[in-house]
């Protein structure tokens, strides 16, 4: 192969060469004082990420088993739920909740759009007796940001626990946990973290650890034994030792310049992802509420998405992702997660575009390169969260 592989998919992510020589260190022992400075390090750090006060738990699993351990720690069967079903993780929520005996009542929103915080409260007050609400940040299957803090601002006021999906979204955008009121934040070590796959991170607020469960149920995820573990610097059992010094040196990267820097970046990739694909005569998927480490495009009708993102590993060496479900081969999802940079993103760009031409499909002008860095340059100098002005919008 020739071409150097590029990942571009929602998780793995790519890794950057600082972050891959730190996992090859030499092994260190999980119950000695190097270990407990590394984890305190990364502490602090993993605060600053979440925006709150509260330990930040790494535990051993996947973002799933991190979903898991919310759900099994602060509900007991029978409780009443409310989840916000808006994709393939929302659905998650529904499961991991249905399997643990929860009442679940079901906030469907259509795929490709956002939840509407006064659909929430709405169905807060119809339903009396719900204790926790479920939202993803960002949708992964969809590419949809969930208004996240107008969501917080609707639980606020109710008895409910706000639990939030951050796998895809923490570290890509603003999600400060404190600050927005959130009781309940997980992330995971292989999507914006770019750490590989194997670690996930959950944080509880002060009330969320008042209505943990003395018994979870379950031996593994036991939280406040984790929590007693963390403050010695150690997790429960043993922990992913090279993950944790991956870890370390993944936060130094992206705090480096403050995450409000990164933040900016990210949005800055977004608009160059979705000028570019304009640009090309194809269409976002999403066209408000978007997320900012992930695009979905919307393929022409006669095209076969899974042709398309095929034919972009084979001939180009990029990876993509196709759709899910009902989106199978009628969008591509093209991730610009954590080590992903400009350049990254017009290979994938022109991967996608020839894929799609090759597939016999339309396409528009072939200047998306000049078009899609000018919207990235324009981010760059202007505000976070402002769509550069945009004529061919
Ligand atoms: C990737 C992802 C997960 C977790 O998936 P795992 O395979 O368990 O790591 C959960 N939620 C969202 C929104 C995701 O994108």
């Amino acid at each position: 192969m020739l071409n150097k592989a590029r990942l571009l998919t929602p998780g793995p992510t790519a890794i950057p060469d600082e972050v891959r020589l730190a996992l090859a260190q030499p092994m260190i022992h999980h119950r000695k004082a190097a270990f407990h400075s590394l984890m305190a390090d990364c502490q602090e750090k993993l605060q600053t990420l979440f925006g709150t006060k509260q330990p930040v738990l790494p535990l051993s699993c996947s973002g799933t088993g991190a979903m898991t351990a919310a759900v099994y720690s602060l509900f007991a069967p029978g409780d009443k739920v409310l989840v916000i079903d808006a994709g393939k993780f929302g659905e998650r929520w529904g499961n991991i909740c249905r399997a643990r005996g929860l009442e679940v009542v079901t906030l469907s929103v259509e795929w490709g759009l956002a939840a509407s915080p006064e659909d929430v409260e709405q169905m807060l007050h119809d339903e009396p007796g719900i204790k926790g609400v479920f939202v993803q940040l960002s949708e992964t299957s969809t590419g949809v940001l969930h208004p996240v803090e107008d969501i917080a601002a609707k639980v606020a006021g109710t008895d409910a626990l706000l639990i939030v999906d951050g796998v895809s979204g923490v570290s890509l955008s603003p999600c400060p946990m404190d600050a927005w009121g959130i009781d309940c934040l997980v992330t995971g070590s292989q999507k914006g973290l770019m750490l590989p796959p194997g670690m996930a991170f959950l944080a509880l607020s002060e009330r969320a650890w008042e209505r943990c469960l003395p018994d979870p149920g379950c031996f593994y995820f036991n939280l406040p034994a984790e929590r007693k573990k963390l403050e010695k610097g150690e997790t429960n059992f043993t922990s992913p030792v090279n993950l944790i010094q991956g870890l370390k040196v993944s936060l130094d990267m992206l705090l480096q310049d403050g995450l409000e820097a990164h933040f900016h970046k990210q949005w800055a990739l977004t608009q160059l992802v979705r000028r570019s694909v304009r640009a090309m005569g194809l269409n976002p998927f999403v066209t408000r509420n978007y997320a900012w480490g992930l695009t979905s495009v919307l393929i022409p009708d006669g095209i076969d998405g899974i042709k398309v993102v095929k034919d972009c590993a084979d001939n180009h060496g990029v990876f993509l992702a196709g759709g899910q479900d009902f989106l199978k081969g009628r969008i591509v999802r093209l991730a610009h997660m954590g080590w992903a940079d400009w350049s990254d993103l017009l290979a994938g760009l022109y991967a996608l575009q020839r894929s799609i031409i090759d597939n016999g499909g339309f396409s528009g002008s072939h200047d998306f390169l000049e078009q899609g860095m000018a919207s990235y340059r324009a981010a760059m100098e202007g505000e976070t969260g402002k769509e550069p002005l945009d004529p061919h919008d």
